[in-house]
């Protein structure tokens, strides 16, 4: 009975509607500016249909022709967020939010389910991917905006917090072969199945635990991807740091692993942050270099429990003289010296004691947990192959839907 009466309810909603939207029938006189610096000519009323949140509205409006461009405008569907589209602005937003969930042939299930609104699958990808690029072309000229100082974010709210972190990681999206043409890979034919995502997650940091642990502050974590090359990334990353009060915050870090892009661009971008290397990476790193050791060290398991007491006092030298004791020659050699460039090249990354002392988080967790849940779990499902079109337009969506963070958007 309840679907029943929701449906006639929508029914009687979508008359009401019309209803209204007839009250302006988009007439604006004889002539209009065609928006190409002519005048277009009113030819005559007509029709048009949308699907909304209530169902399909008939709309009737004045149409405008242009002879110099050859093309028609409704200035009445500019004005009502419809012109070139089919769907509302309100059921555009429920497609976009459903899309960005979860796989586009269950969105459409999803949304004529809850919300009684009976959409192809094409049409709810069509629609979240044009929305989500919608949103990135807004957050990429807002970032332009806040870099070229044409805008200025409010500060922090008070109690301004203490730190401000910014963890930063890839991820690998796969692609259809027909966008990764021409660009380098991992396979046989050595073209690329995937394109890297770059992720950042933006928190900040007040408080310790009992124990004297870092506690991320509630709310506080807003997130950023791009598919872009790593500049774009960079200013969107300088933008969003400036959006969250860097200026005003104490203390700046960055977490990341041991890639080199992500201190390089530290190093362009945020040349006052701390830079500090997960921790759980140089773990794995420093069990890599246990096991290439093994076959020399007398005892392998003692070595490693050892070195891994030097990689928390953040004592890299003690690890690289260990390392060093044994003379290698040829292959293992190589082996172990690729394992301790790592440690040598991020040797100031890894101060762990000392950050410990300063109560900093040492992990890059959260964006790695990010990376999972923001992009994997909905564009790295099984047999999905993505559109570059498509995955920037779903990440950006995803991104803004996990930000907490999203007040301190209006600028002073
Ligand atoms: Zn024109």
């Amino acid at each position: 009975m309840e679907l029943a009466i929701r449906t006639a309810m929508s029914a009687l909603g979508a008359r009401l509607l019309e209803g209204l939207l007839a009250t302006d029938p988009g007439h604006r006189g004889p002539r209009v500016d065609c928006g190409a610096g002519h005048q277009a000519s009113f030819v005559a009323y007509r029709g048009k249909q949308i699907d909304t949140v209530l169902g399909p509205v008939r709309l009737r409006r004045a149409w405008y022709h242009c002879s110099d461009c050859q093309a028609g405008n409704a200035p009445r569907d500019e004005q009502l967020g419809v012109a070139g589209a089919s769907l509302s602005p309100g059921l555009r937003t429920m497609t976009a939010r459903a899309g960005a969930a979860v796989p586009f042939a269950q969105a459409a299930g999803l949304l004529a389910e809850l919300a009684g609104v009976s959409l192809t699958t094409k049409r709810v990808e069509r629609a979240a991917e044009a929305d989500g690029i919608t949103a990135a072309a807004a957050s990429s000229a807002q970032a332009k905006a806040i870099l070229t100082g044409r805008v200025t974010p409010l500060p922090p709210p008070a109690p301004t917090p203490d730190m401000l972190y910014l963890a930063v990681d890839g991820t690998g999206v796969p692609m259809r072969a027909s966008e990764t043409i021409g660009r380098a890979g991992k396979y046989e034919d050595g073209r690329a199945r995937t394109r890297e995502v770059k992720l950042a997650a933006l928190f900040t940091q007040t408080r310790l635990d009992a124990d004297g642990r870092p506690i991320r502050d509630p709310d506080s974590t807003s997130y950023l991807a791009t598919l872009d090359p790593v500049e774009t990334f960079a200013d969107l990353l300088q933008a969003e740091a400036r959006r969250r009060g860097a200026e005003h915050i104490r203390q700046l870090v960055v977490l990341g692993d041991g890639a080199r892009w992500i201190w390089n661009l530290a190093d362009a971008r945020f040349p006052a942050a701390t830079q500090i290397v997960d921790l759980y990476h140089a773990r794995e790193h420093l069990h890599a270099l246990a096991d290439h050791l093994a076959f020399i060290t007398p005892d392998p398991d003692t070595w490693l429990t050892d070195r891994l007491t030097d990689l928390d006092n953040g004592d890299i030298e003690a690890i690289m003289h260990a390392a060093r004791s044994y003379p290698l020659v040829g292959v293992k050699a190589t082996e172990c010296d690729k394992d301790l460039a790592y440690f040598e090249t991020n040797a100031h990354r890894m101060r762990y004691a000392h950050y410990h002392k300063l109560g900093m988080f040492i992990g890059s967790g959260v964006v790695e947990a990010g990376c999972k849940a923001v992009i994997g779990q909905r564009l790295k499902l099984s047999g999905m192959r993505w559109t570059t079109r498509g995955a920037t337009g779903i990440t950006t969506l995803r991104c803004q839907h996990a930000s907490s963070a999203r007040a301190n958007i209006g600028a002073a």
